[in-house]
């Protein structure tokens, strides 16, 4: 009965008040004794009161080894019953689901928080920080990510300034839907900057919003939040999915915007992170099963069901049908060692591919392959016109591959990233053996400028 539980919340809340967050802790170190991969550290100050703490267990740690390259960190949830602030990082999985790398709680979003969180973050992933990092808009976040994270890509999310973007506007606007179809338009919709910025322009020219201080903001940091801006930084495209999207959204929903104490937190976390990863494993399982549906006679296509997860091959499947129906080659012109092929599009766009015709790289004016890891139409149009029957292996990304998960993967203490190893070695023996792999890693990397130092 809804009455009994809310007793037993109730009752559950009295009991543990004084030591809700020290169970928290607790709790973590028990983890920890059971699988010595699981991370976490804390923080409490000189009155014993919490001040921050960090964990990533086993899976999450692996899960960023493989896709942590662009990361998502949040920090706009609401707080728990002591207002702290929860902050997660998460990123895309080979089936373009959001998956977690890791979460925090802060007491406060000082600099000095943040440079905490972000320095834990990096020895809990062996030192590697994201390539790319997107965030809400918060000085001291920026100043954290500057100072912990100075080579990171660092940009804001646009989901957070599209969310923000009605209340800052009149009623009378707010209710237009043709500005509204206009705005996100432009904003998603921009492929160049100049398209972007004139754009931009002339709707707030038309609407009068030019004395709107919250725009000119806006327009002022473009650079850090449009897409149109950062097409060419690897993968960016995908944090369209990343940055709180449904997802990730829905996941997060279910143990947060609610006062809720650790221990309560932690009950529903374990079980939401627990359907995420089914979810996973459900997506694993057919993609290794399924046998889609080809269309086209092509090996490319054929190669592409294959190795690509079932998500991802049909985001590469649409490509190879629009090859097949909708790209007129224009116009074909050599230079030197490079090929290069425009093609008319339906946008009166036209698209450029630049071939290297000894190592089959090639880069189109779509920047699909860039943004988002997939190879573009206009590139399997021009691979075929070379005679490619397959696609070269630099257009197929490890982190799109159905079995790119499948190696084991280790820490720099020798753990190995599993929620249940099965490995029985001692801490010592597990060191040593990640200690050789790293030297022999060292040693192929010296030896693969020649043929003998590899025979060797
Ligand atoms: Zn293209």
């Amino acid at each position: 009965m809804k009455r009994d539980l809310q007793n037993y919340y109730r009752d559950l809340r009295l009991k543990i008040r004084n030591a809700d967050a020290q169970m928290f802790v607790a709790q973590l170190a028990r983890k920890q004794e059971v699988n010595s991969a699981f991370f976490y550290d804390f923080v409490v100050n000189a009155e014993g009161k919490l001040m921050y703490v960090f964990w990533a267990d086993a899976t999450s740690r692996k899960n960023y080894k493989h896709f942590g390259s662009v990361v998502s960190f949040d920090s706009t949830y609401t707080t728990n019953q002591y207002d702290m602030i929860f902050a997660p990082f998460t990123g895309v999985n080979h089936h373009l689901q959001s998956v977690f790398f890791g979460a925090a709680f802060l007491l406060n979003e000082k600099t000095e928080s943040y440079v905490w969180l972000f320095e834990t973050f990096l020895k809990a992933m062996g030192g590697v920080a994201p390539t790319l990092i997107i965030t809400d808009e918060a000085t001291s976040i920026k100043n954290g990510i500057d100072e912990v994270f100075p080579t990171s890509v660092y940009r804001l999310c646009m989901w957070h300034i599209m969310e923000k973007l009605p209340e800052k506007l009149g009623l009378v606007i707010r209710e237009e839907s043709e500005f509204w179809k206009r705005m996100n338009a432009c904003v998603w919709g921009s492929e160049t900057v100049t398209e972007f910025e004139l754009e931009w322009n002339s709707i707030i020219s038309e609407y009068g919003l030019e004395d709107n201080e919250w725009l000119t903001k806006r327009f002022s940091l473009r650079e850090s939040w449009i897409p149109a801006y950062f097409m060419d930084i690897s993968l960016a495209g995908i944090l369209r999915t990343t940055s709180r999207s449904e997802s990730a959204n829905s996941f997060f929903n279910r143990f947060i915007h609610r006062r809720l104490t650790f221990v309560e937190f932690w009950l529903r976390f374990e079980t939401a992170l627990e359907c995420q990863r089914q979810e996973e494993l459900i997506a694993d399982n057919s993609s290794i099963h399924r046998t889609p549906q080809l269309v086209t006679p092509w090996a490319m296509e054929k190669q592409g069901s294959q190795v690509f997860t079932y998500e991802v091959f049909g985001k590469f499947q649409e490509q190879v049908i629009s090859a097949r129906d909708h790209c007129c080659v224009q116009g074909i012109a050599q230079d030197e060692g490079i090929k290069i092929v425009t093609f008319k599009t339906g946008a009166s766009r036209v698209r450029e591919v630049r071939c290297d015709t000894t190592t089959m790289i090639a880069n189109c004016s779509c920047r699909l392959f860039e943004s988002h890891g997939i190879p573009c139409r206009h590139i399997i149009q021009v691979m075929r016109i070379e005679n490619q029957k397959k696609l070269p292996t630099f257009y197929i990304m490890e982190r799109w591959k159905k079995r790119c998960k499948s190696e084991s993967v280790y820490d720099e203490q020798g753990n190995l990233l599993e929620e249940n190893p099965t490995d029985s070695l001692d801490a010592a023996a597990r060191k040593k053996i990640s200690t050789v792999r790293n030297k022999l890693e060292d040693l192929i990397q010296r030896a693969k400028q020649s043929d003998e130092g590899m025979d060797f």
